[in-house]
């Protein structure tokens, strides 16, 4: 696979340090991004810069997407001059974006006509782990085509686990967007008892990390919230879209969610206070909100 020139599309917070480490690996890379801002740093650190989708396509082995949601892969994938029609035969498309199942499984079938093999390969772990090459990635796909993009994607993550057919990589993205959703409303709840009863929440986050309560969650956002730190990181929208795409496609093969749907209005109410652009770890405000105080460290 090392031969393959990488296109990159998509270079916003999580696909700009995806991007750098295939350079930093060796792969000869073609990046872009509608927002020509976001290329720029790649640039300057040795990627050929495109001018359009269709140029990345021609151009390369091995296409990537780091898109926000469906109707952007849709918008890049199909149609004229999108990577469909302009890819090679015989190339393989990954996308890494986190969208709909059934998106995924469209963009499949559209590419099997065209002799494109294609992969939905979703991430866990957000901007730090991007950057670390510690991603989580569960992909879905052909098991032959997946063995040939292995290596690829271990040089973006340290986890990457073969999950099913197209689609199945999306699937397991859900899930694990509902777990991390509803593990930071947990530790959010918890907390502003802790803080409204009177304890220090610098030492309720010290008790509690190595028991069972602990997490990769807590460890990830309780800092950040002690700190008020809300930069993204994981923006709120983006966590509605998943739980959009959770909902939707739960109500379609007939599993209730209910604890997410209470969780979409959560995130809905942080939407209309203005904090959609906020990290995700920002639904403590909406506890917050609830019973009159805010949990942070001591200045
Ligand atoms: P982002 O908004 O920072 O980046 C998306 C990029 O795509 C932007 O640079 C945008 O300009 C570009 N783009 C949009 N439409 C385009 C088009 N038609 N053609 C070319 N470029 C286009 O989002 P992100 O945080 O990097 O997230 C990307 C995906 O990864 C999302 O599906 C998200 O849910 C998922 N994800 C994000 C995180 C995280 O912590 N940020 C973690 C895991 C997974």
């Amino acid at each position: 696979m090392k031969k393959e020139k990488i296109g990159f599309i998509g270079l916003g917070i999580m696909g700009r340090p995806m991007a750098e480490n295939l350079i930093k690996a060796g792969y000869d890379l073609i990046a872009y991004d509608v927002n020509r801002a976001s290329m720029e740093p790649l640039l300057a650190e040795g990627a050929a810069g495109a001018g359009s989708i269709k140029e990345v396509a021609e151009k390369s082995g091995v296409i990537i997407t780091m898109l926000p949601n469906s109707p952007h892969v849709k918008a890049v994938m199909f149609g004229k001059d999108g990577v469909l029609e302009s890819t090679k035969s015989g190339a393989i498309v990954i996308d890494m974006s986190s969208i709909a199942p059934l998106v995924s499984r469209e963009v499949g079938e559209e590419a099997k006509k065209r002799g494109i093999a294609f992969l939905d390969a979703p991430v866990s772990g957000g901007e730090p782990k991007a950057i670390n090459k510690t991603l989580a990635i569960m992909v879905g796909g052909e098991a032959e085509v997946f063995e040939k993009a292995k290596e690829l994607l271990f040089v973006m993550g340290s986890s990457v686990t073969y999950v099913g057919e197209i689609g199945s990589g999306n699937t397991v993205k859900l899930a694990n967007q509902i777990i991390v959703a509803l593990n930071i409303a947990a530790m959010s709840e918890a907390m502003v008892l802790s803080v409204k009863s009177g304890v220090d929440p610098v030492k309720v986050y010290e008790a509690i990390r190595g028991g069972l309560a602990g997490s990769t969650v807590l460890d990830a956002k309780m800092p950040m919230v002690l700190d008020g730190n809300f930069k993204p990181g994981f923006r709120i929208e983006l966590h509605i879209k998943d739980l959009a795409n959770a909902l939707e496609t739960a109500h379609e093969v007939g599993a209730p969610l209910p604890l997410t749907s209470q969780m979409m209005e959560i995130l809905q109410a942080l939407k209309v206070d203005g904090l959609e652009k906020n990290d995700h770890s920002a639904v403590i405000r909406f506890y917050e909100k609830l019973a009159g105080v805010e949990v942070r460290k001591e200045k």
